[in-house]
């Protein structure tokens, strides 16, 4: 088996463990596997190992290693980072799944587009639950700020072309992965906040987590997480 391939195993098992401690059921987690500023072969080796979900950030790059790819009929692409409008012709040719959507305005220009492409997508709102000013996503650390949050929701539900179905978050990077601990939480009760009360269906996923602190989501209630270089090694970039 390929370095990649053991990897991608080691951080299954990481999950499913973190899933048997929480008792959860298994299976219940997506292991998106980061490959931003990874090069076309390395990402080739995770999808010849089983890698089925992958998480790209920029999207000209990511339309330039697909290229280079084969077998990746079953890969299910994931866009987790900053979304400029000039980029988002390769989101609606490449991608699958949009879990960094940060704000109403981006999502009417979104949908505007898929209508066009006469496609739809899954997408999910990234929310900062930190405070942290550097992070994008709907502010949303002060709970006084929820209420407007699900007007929001709303309209964007009412968007055609996008199927809402969860929340998206980073945390700041602490000194220990328990430091997410308290984030991890924050999301999961935003979430059940939502579904209480939002008009509609209810979103069901929540994606947190990274390398460095996917355990402690997965036990958090995580059903996505983003996983890069725990299983790709270390990025040339970004
Ligand atoms: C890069 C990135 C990750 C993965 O980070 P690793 O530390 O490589 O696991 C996850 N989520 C987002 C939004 C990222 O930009």
């Amino acid at each position: 088996m390929s370095e990649i391939g053991e990897r991608l195993l080691l951080v299954q098992n990481g999950v499913n463990a973190a899933l048997e401690k929480a008792h959860r059921e298994a299976g219940l987690v997506k292991l998106v596997v980061v490959t931003k500023g990874q090069p076309a072969e390395k990402m080739q080796a995770l999808i010849d190992a089983g890698g089925r979900y992958l998480g790209e950030n920029y999207p000209e790059e990511t339309a330039e290693k697909i290229a280079e790819l084969k077998n990746i009929e079953q890969v299910e692409w994931h866009m987790i980072g900053h979304i400029q409008s000039r980029k988002i012709k390769f989101l609606t040719k490449y991608f699958n799944f949009i879990e960094s959507v940060e704000s109403l305005e981006t999502a009417q220009k979104l949908d505007a587009r898929f209508l066009e492409a006469g496609r739809k997508i899954q997408i999910m709102l990234e929310v900062n639950v930190s405070g942290e000013v550097s992070k994008q996503g709907f502010a949303l650390a002060e709970k006084e700020n929820w209420g407007a949050f699900i007007e929001d929701v709303n309209r964007i539900d009412r968007l055609a072309s996008l199927e809402l179905v969860g929340l998206m978050t980073m945390p700041p990077l602490g000194e220990h992965a328990e430091s997410s601990r308290i984030y991890f939480k924050r999301l999961r009760e935003l979430l059940a906040y939502v579904n209480e009360h939002k008009i509609g269906v209810k979103m069901t996923e929540l994606s947190m987590g990274t390398s460095f602190d996917y355990s402690v989501a997965v036990e958090e209630g995580a059903t996505i997480v983003r996983v890069g270089e725990a299983i790709m090694g270390a990025r040339i970039y970004a």
